[in-house]
């Protein structure tokens, strides 16, 4: 009978949150063995009080003691604080399956931490394969684990490649909504707000993944986490514009077949896969109705005006540590556009003068990623204005 024991890292997030929701949907089918947070004590002692884990990481050591007074008469769960403590509890031996689901470059050490204890891994985290792809599928294929992913597209196409391990992928198309700025010019882009960019059409999400779908970004990460999830060339990953969100992605063979997966915008469905791999589970999501989508729409990416996505390629393009670069210049330049600091824009322009300036390594080791991090936010603090 089915039954996985889960670590959720990021639980406290969008989809930590809907993680949850799946598992509770899902009586007797999984049990939680560590939650993580960042800085929201609260929802994380309401949590472990709910679902008893073994252990739970608060990441801001000033709230360690709120968490552990709060979970004083629950002696089961072990309390723990800081960035080390949550990579130890990746690599616990008490779990199957290790959800990375927390945001950012953060991802990294505890990603590499759970491949090397041989856990499965949920990956939602896709900053993780986008600034260590190579280094992380080389684990992978190491420590001989599973990785599924979390994301909608890459669900997608995983599920379209179930039953194809013998047939060669001639290419993917990757489906991008758009966000709410699909059709703006670079003009009307100079003068858009952070409330405007926080208003997504179709998804709920956090608000970093929120901006990075505003700007393209996301679609330029989620290209270099395709490349290194399904071991393609870049010559194989094309994006088309599909503002419903409804087919997910596709995946095209040598015969010239596609296949789609297709289903509601809903974070629940693939969060679901990803943990009950290879087992589909039964469940009441709402369904899919044509009725409700009588149109389903395609368009060509904008690159010129939404410059995130052709950066994303040529970061691709030039491998190495580039991705890497590019993707700490975006985490500091999206922050610094959250607090207001810069205009939509320059976000763009704070990850291209990153990835000029910042030393380039063609074959960096996870010392030099930790580095070649460290040194890009040195530099994209300093353009956006902090020193
Ligand atoms: P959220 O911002 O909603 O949640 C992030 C989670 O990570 C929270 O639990 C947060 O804790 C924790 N966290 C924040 N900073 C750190 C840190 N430095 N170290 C450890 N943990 C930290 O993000 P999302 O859930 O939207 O996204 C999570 C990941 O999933 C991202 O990589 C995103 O790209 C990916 N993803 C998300 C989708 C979505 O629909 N949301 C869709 C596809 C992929 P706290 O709450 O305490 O701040
Ligand atoms: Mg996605």
């Amino acid at each position: 009978s089915f039954s996985k024991r889960v670590t959720l890292l990021g639980s406290t997030g969008s989809i930590g949150t809907q993680a949850l929701d799946v598992i509770r949907s899902q009586p007797g089918k999984f049990t939680v063995t560590a939650l993580s947070a960042h800085s929201n004590a609260e929802l994380l002692i309401q949590q472990a009080q709910e679902f008893r884990p073994a252990a739970v990481v608060i990441g801001d050591d000033a709230k360690y003691a709120t968490v552990k007074a709060a979970l004083a008469s629950q002696p089961e769960t072990e309390v723990l604080a800081g960035a080390a403590a949550l990579a130890d509890v990746a690599g616990r031996d008490d779990a199957d399956v290790v959800l990375t689901a927390m945001v950012g470059y953060a991802g990294l050490l505890p990603t590499v931490r759970a491949i090397r204890a041989g856990k499965t891994i949920a990956l939602a985290n896709k900053e993780t394969l986008v600034v260590a792809g190579q280094l992380i599928t080389e684990l992978v294929k190491d420590h001989g684990v599973g990785l599924y992913p979390v994301d909608s597209e890459h669900s997608a196409i995983f599920q379209c490649l179930v039953g194809e391990e013998q047939n060669p992928i001639e290419k993917i198309i990757l489906t991008a909504s758009g966000g709410p700025f699909r059709g703006r010019t670079r003009e009307q882009l100079a003068q858009v707000t952070k409330a405007q960019a926080l208003k997504h059409p179709n998804w709920d999400m956090g608000a970093k993944i929120t901006i990075d779908s505003a700007s393209l970004m996301n679609k330029g990460l989620e290209v270099i986490e395709a490349k290194w999830l399904f071991g393609l060339r870049n010559d194989q990953i094309d994006v088309v514009v599909h503002p419903q969100s409804i087919i997910h992605s596709l995946v095209q063979f040598e015969d010239g077949s596609l296949k789609a997966q297709l289903g509601l915008p809903d974070m629940k469905l693939p969060i679901q896969y990803a943990l009950g791999y290879p087992q589909r589970l039964a469940n009441t999501f709402p369904r899919f109705s044509f009725l409700d989508y009588p149109q389903l729409t395609f368009e060509q990416a904008d690159t010129s005006a939404f410059r995130n996505l052709a950066l994303a390629f040529e970061a691709m393009g030039r491998a190495g540590n580039a991705p890497c670069i590019l993707n700490a210049a975006n985490e500091i330049a999206v922050a610094a556009f959250l607090r207001d600091e810069i205009g939509f824009l320059q976000m763009s322009e704070v990850v291209e003068t990153s990835l000029a300036r910042v030393s380039y390594l063609a074959a960096p080791s996870l010392d030099d990623y930790v580095e070649t991090d460290r040194e890009t936010r040195r530099i994209a603090q300093e353009l956006v204005g902090h020193s």
